[in-house]
């Protein structure tokens, strides 16, 4: 079992994926060609934002957004520190700081309930992560920020294609950014990013930025980077675009029933109400997570952790907020497990994952499994719990 299957993922689109690279080989415009333009404004017309600029990677997103919006040294940036790294990484590149607030267990997003004792006279922006797949509370963020005239930057590395209130990810906040990273729901094969306004003066800024700052040939009027999202990568991306709606259905099917074995057994992070997920991963919380990860890994059922350590507990991070600032992010870091997930995983194997997990976690296992399925697998669980120290 492969915790995210690009090969199958390949295989279902391999036809389409090989003719839209071919066509790059063959118009050899390599740099800036006619699939970054078509892919921009299928980005768009998908979230509805107004401007899509695709970037090198989902990191030089956030960096180009903040950029865009002028953060220089001396500003915060309240964010949160369960999250990948390039997010408060990012802040940190411009010299500003990251102010950390906690998260809300149920969805290990940004708690909003605690934004705002943190906004200082020297705060500039809130950047939430949408972080597994779901959305932020933006509504709360967005209401927070208009108080205080902040600009809102969403984190949207991992929820293309989520919905809030029946909007999409990526079109919530003045700026949103996501990632086009192979194992992202929706990835390139290679490195790949986009950013997303709908605020005309922000999206000509960054197209530029994405440029060296270069408003004309050879005119530089800002500071830039060198930050575009090569054609290849735009031409595979259009091609999986194809199939995404439908691979965000069978994600959701999975989803579904890691949902139904696990309900009432093991505390999982949930999708909360007026918002879809993309199930960037699929994440439950466990007591004993070592023991479990072993079981799982013993059974031959790869899991991962996202993330072992909360942002402001990393070495060249802990001196921007005091240790204990954020003890649910905390708490999580020791405690959440990634299960398999994917377009192309069979039912078969989730109901395997789910059973070896209850079983691993010593949880009674439910009664809607059958019970031959049942019996086999219990005993193959016990062969491995049996075989661990
Ligand atoms: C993956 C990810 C990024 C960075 O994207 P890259 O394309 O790898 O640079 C940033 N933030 C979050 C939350 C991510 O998951």
């Amino acid at each position: 079992m492969e915790f995210i299957d690009l090969k199958a993922q390949y295989e279902a689109s391999r036809e389409l994926i090989n003719q839209r690279i071919q066509a790059v080989l063959d118009h050899g415009q390599y740099i800036m060609g006619p699939e970054v333009v078509e892919l921009e404004s299928g980005l768009a017309q998908y979230t509805g934002a107004r401007h899509c600029i695709t970037v090198s990677s989902g990191t030089e997103a956030l960096v180009i957004s903040l950029m865009a919006l002028g953060i220089k040294p001396g500003d915060e940036v309240i964010t949160t520190p369960f999250s990948f790294i390039a997010t408060a990484e990012a802040i940190v590149l411009l010299g500003a700081t990251p102010v950390f607030v906690d998260i809300d267990r149920t969805t290990c997003n940004l708690a909003p309930s605690l934004i705002e004792a943190k906004v200082t006279p020297r705060t500039r922006a809130i950047m939430p992560v949408s972080l597994f797949g779901q959305p932020a509370d933006m509504d709360e963020i967005n209401a927070i920020a208009q108080r205080h005239g902040l600009a809102v930057i969403e984190d949207a590395a991992q929820s293309f294609g989520a919905t809030y209130h029946g909007k999409k990810s990526c079109n919530l906040s003045t700026i949103g950014c996501t990632s086009f990273f192979p194992s992202k729901p929706l990835g390139c094969y290679g490195d790949g990013g986009a950013i997303f306004t709908s605020d005309d003066n922000l999206a000509q800024a960054m197209r530029e930025i994405r440029v060296h700052g270069q408003s004309r040939r050879y005119v530089h009027t800002r500071i830039g980077v060198g930050g575009r999202m090569d054609t290849l990568q735009c031409a595979i991306v259009l091609a999986k675009l194809e199939r995404f709606e439908w691979e965000l259905m069978q994600r959701a099917k999975v989803a579904e029933r890691y949902d139904v074995l696990l309900s009432g057994r093991i505390e999982r992070i949930s999708c909360i109400s007026a918002r879809t997920s993309v199930y960037a991963q699929y994440t439950v919380v466990v007591e004993n997570r070592a023991r479990v990860q072993e079981q799982l890994h013993a059974a031959g059922i790869p899991t991962a952790v996202h993330y072992p350590v909360p942002i402001h507990r990393q070495p060249a991070y802990a001196h921007f907020s005091s240790a204990d600032c954020c003890p649910v992010a905390l708490e999580m870091a020791d405690k959440v497990i990634s299960l398999p997930m994917g377009p192309y995983l069979s039912a078969e194997s989730a109901n395997t994952v789910a059973i070896t997990l209850l079983s691993a976690a010593g949880i009674a296992l439910p009664e809607e499994i059958t019970t031959t399925e049942t019996a086999e697998q219990q005993s193959m669980a016990a062969a491995t719990a049996s075989a661990l120290p």
